[in-house]
């Protein structure tokens, strides 16, 4: 469903009006690809005229390009996000008999990723202003065999990055940044990404940076973990020694194609990101004062760059009905904690292990939220909230 974001133009705003009792999807990707179609096609001929399509000058430009961008020293492309974050685990060494401690609300990559490299993923519970994983819940994890940290920039905001990080310090455990949904974003001024060891994105299609079909990416300020990311991902093979393997890696690599699509997307970000925190406080200033509905909190020095617009409320599946009833789409980001989640329960976890988390669970509602989506429609999605929890 096509939409327009230029409210200043009479058609349309006509057009609006006429969608205005229309369905209302989550996010609507094909708005973005109008408005950059006539830079995305001519690039993607490029790259199939080149006859170069793995490992290729696109992919290479596109990491110096996104390192930039994250003002760190080295970029690796990877295949997707989950194996930016195994790539990562193992270029630190992390494998069997390691521990690992993540946040129990993330996307379950999160914790497949430790899993993947034969760890054992610890879970911690996470802050209940900003759902991001909770320090005084990691310190009550850490044991002996704890290895590393995986913390998660979550709906767009940056954990509690200061805190984190000189707990990981002081006990010698090297920490690990999932900023598969915070491109961009930054902590006491700077770009997330590299504050830990190494940061992981993912450019899935429905991220903040999304190509058209999965990738990801490295990044890293230390060039011999970027070029142990590199091995690894290439089946082991050093650059430049062919059939050298001297590890057992991988096949994990960001394809030509995508590059080319995430080098027109790239110089816009910024532009995207100041638009979803322009729409987000839109959406809070519409939602104040609905009783029993609380909006997101953004904490001090940590600059969200909005992946989700998440509220909350203990009446959340009748607001989430009544929306749909509306025809206005929504999303739970997550609705099963990992520890309760059917894949981890040999981990012997239980209800009640990870009380902020699991009441967040039965609470966060997220509204749609994507830089196309119009003004009106956040007017008209508030509006809908306000109605159904006035019931
Ligand atoms: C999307 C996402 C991932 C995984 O990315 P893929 O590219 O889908 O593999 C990992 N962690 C978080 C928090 C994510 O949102």
């Amino acid at each position: 469903m096509a939409m327009e974001g230029d409210l200043e133009d009479a058609t349309v705003m006509t057009t609006l009006e006429g969608a205005a009792e229309g369905p209302l999807p989550f996010l609507d990707l094909t708005v973005q690809y109008s408005a950059l179609q006539e830079e995305i096609d001519p690039a993607i001929r490029d790259v199939m005229r080149s006859g170069s399509f793995v490992m290729g000058r696109v992919g290479c430009k596109f990491e110096k390009e996104f390192a930039a961008y994250c003002e760190v020293d080295h970029a690796v492309g990877v295949g997707n996000g989950t194996d930016a974050l195994t790539l990562a685990l193992r270029a630190l060494g992390v494998g069997a008999g390691n521990e690992v401690i993540c946040p129990v609300n993330s996307f379950i990559a999160t914790a497949e990723a430790i899993s993947l490299t034969g760890a054992t993923p610890v879970f911690a519970d996470v802050e209940p202003e900003t759902a991001t994983i909770d320090v005084e819940s990691v310190r009550d994890r850490l044991t002996a065999r704890t290895r590393a940290l995986v913390l998660v920039h979550l709906w767009g905001q940056p954990a509690d990055l200061r805190p984190l990080l000189s707990l990981a310090a002081e006990r010698g455990i090297d920490v690990v940044e999932d900023a598969c949904q915070a491109h961009g974003a930054r902590y006491q001024g700077r770009r997330i990404g590299s504050f830990g060891r190494l940061g992981c994105f993912s450019f899935y299609p429905t991220k903040n940076l999304g190509a058209y079909g999965d990738g990801g990416m490295v990044v890293t300020d230390d060039s011999v973990l970027a070029e142990k990311v590199r091995q690894l991902a290439n089946h082991g093979q050093l650059r430049g020694a062919k059939y050298e393997h001297t590890v057992v890696g991988m096949n994990s690599r960001l394809d030509e194609i995508q590059a080319a699509i995430l080098r027109v997307k790239l110089p816009h970000l910024e532009e995207w990101n100041r638009r979803r925190r322009w729409l987000a406080s839109r959406y809070t200033e519409r939602l104040r004062g609905i009783s029993g509905l609380t909006t997101p909190t953004e904490a001090p020095e940590r600059s969200s760059v909005w992946h989700l617009y998440v509220v909350r409320t203990e009446r959340r599946d009748v607001l989430r009905e009544g929306l749909a009833a509306r025809k206005i789409a929504t999303g739970i980001h997550y609705p099963v904690p990992l520890h309760l989640v059917g894949a981890y329960s040999h981990l012997g976890y239980s209800k009640g292990d990870f009380p902020v988390a699991e009441a967040l669970a039965r609470q966060i509602l997220s509204l749609p939220l994507y830089p196309e989506m119009p003004e009106v429609t956040v007017d008209r999605i508030a509006g809908a909230v306000r109605d159904v929890l006035a019931e």
